[in-house]
């Protein structure tokens, strides 16, 4: 089953909705709102984390120069960080203008890209440098180790005096670069990254026909739209349950970098109403770096449990009597069979230890997993195990623990799964599955006011963007 084009899906083609064709379209009047983005930005991200000081602190402006830089902060790991500057131009206006480049004149400085083969030695002689420097720089710390793998591509900069080095600015990439600076002549070196500029945009359509034609109206990205449908995925079932009026809205991060978007996501709040019900959703981080979505009331919005742990193509096997395909005789089948192209992904349904890898009769290379006291469930016939998916080891919800085969008794490739409830075998197509585990009992009270906050922007958003509708 391809989930993306699952939500491609219209779901007319699914289900039969004779229905009025001109309902308020609020996608097409999408606007994003980053006026107030400042505001946003500090109160959503410092509440989203435990840890709100630091969070706020990494926040970083873009487009200067490594070299304009003094002001900046080092931190524990000896990184730089820049200074937060937020933008002042809504994101709907033409791009903010490069920042001003660096202080010093422009003249000072010349730049060369890395090419193949080249040597800070080769570098120097077509920058007409002393080589010098070179002996010097090359023994600072760590972050100096850069000028001994120098990749083509790459791009350095050099400020000097004649052929006298002053300051050499080496860019691994968008983000980092390494500075070799001096100070009463002694040369330094620190690593400078720089973050992406995070801004909160605000999405809400009205589903027309599918999620992804209304959410590509609203403005979201494809990956946006499968994050959406993810939050949700675990109540909502966006091929069969969508209909037509269904709406959504969200808050969500871009990434910018030098006034350029990016990326997007993660999304911070959504909301969606399928057939009069309504969800919602706030992402919550923990000081651990861990996040993960809950309701208003701080009950997780996902299961303990995938319902399927393998992107099948059908379902070949269903739980039950059944006539066994190999042995020829009357059985009850005590898992499901989906039917998958040999070597697809296994995931491990939920978190937990797995009890046994190995093989076991019938069933040929199997991995049973237990997860706290109650449940358990099981993997057959696959054609090979995860390297990582060891006895004895913890899983990860998702976590891919192997891959789709026919070993033991099979006619063809497929994944035979089990869902045990206290050693009782349970059809995996319909058992109840439990909830997630809910928002840690130690963050709750910070987590409600979080969510209270984050709604009210929410609502906040909706009431500007109806409003300028309404003019
Ligand atoms: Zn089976």
């Amino acid at each position: 089953m391809d989930y993306n084009s699952f939500l491609k899906r219209d779901y007319k083609s699914l289900v039969d909705m004779p229905g009025q064709r001109r309902a308020l379209h609020l996608s097409r009047l999408h606007v994003i709102l980053v006026a107030a983005g400042a505001l946003v930005i500090g109160t959503l991200l410092a509440l989203a984390s435990d840890d709100a000081a630091a969070t706020r602190g990494q926040l970083t402006v873009n487009g200067i120069a490594p070299a304009s830089l003094p002001a900046a902060v080092p931190t524990d790991e000896g990184r730089l960080r820049l200074p937060l500057a937020l933008p002042e131009l809504p994101v709907s206006a033409a791009p903010p203008a490069a920042a001003p480049r660096a202080a010093e004149p422009a003249a000072d400085w010349q730049e060369s890209r890395i090419r193949r083969g080249d040597t800070l030695s080769s570098i120097f002689k077509r920058l007409g440098l002393a080589q010098g420097a070179i002996h010097e720089l090359v023994r600072l710390g760590k972050p100096a180790r850069v000028l001994r793998r120098l990749q083509p591509g790459q791009t350095l900069r050099v400020r000097h005096d004649g052929e006298r080095l002053l300051e050499l600015v080496i860019r691994e990439s968008d983000l980092e670069s390494v500075r070799f600076y001096q100070v009463d002549g002694q040369f330094h070196v620190q690593r400078v990254v720089r973050e992406l500029e995070r801004r909160v945009a605000f999405g809400a359509g009205t589903i027309e026909s599918s999620l992804f034609e209304s959410g590509i109206a609203a403005g979201l990205s494809n990956a946006l739209i499968m994050e959406l449908a993810g939050i949700f995925g675990w109540d909502i079932d966006f091929v069969l349950d969508i209909r037509k009026g269904d709406q959504f809205r969200l808050l969500y991060e871009e990434q910018y970098l030098d006034g350029r978007k990016v990326a997007d996501g993660p999304i911070l709040a959504a909301e969606f109403t399928n057939r009069g019900k309504t969800w919602r959703a706030i992402r919550y981080t923990y000081a651990d770096g861990r996040s993960d979505y809950y309701d208003p009331s701080g009950l997780s919005m996902r299961k303990a449990f995938l319902r399927t742990p393998v992107d099948f193509t059908r379902i070949s096997s269903r739980f039950g009597k059944r006539k066994h395909p190999v042995l020829n005789r009357m059985r009850t089948h005590k898992g499901v069979d989906y039917a998958a192209r040999a070597g697809t992904p296994i995931r491990a349904a939920g978190d937990g230890k797995i009890v046994f890898r190995g093989r076991k009769g019938g069933y040929g290379r199997t991995i049973i997993i237990q997860h706290g006291a109650r449940y358990s469930t099981l993997y057959a016939h696959m054609s090979r195990y995860h390297k990582r998916a060891r006895k004895g080891r913890y899983v990860k919800q998702g976590q891919v623990i192997g891959y789709v085969g026919s070993s033991g008794l099979a006619t063809g490739p497929h994944l035979h799964y089990e869902f045990r409830v206290n050693g009782v075998h349970r059809n995996p197509l319909t058992v109840r599955l439990p909830n997630a585990r809910p928002i840690a009992r130690s963050r709750k009270d910070n987590f409600l006011a979080h969510a209270q906050r984050v709604m009210a922007q929410l609502d906040m958003y909706t009431e500007t963007q109806l409003a300028s509708l309404r003019r």
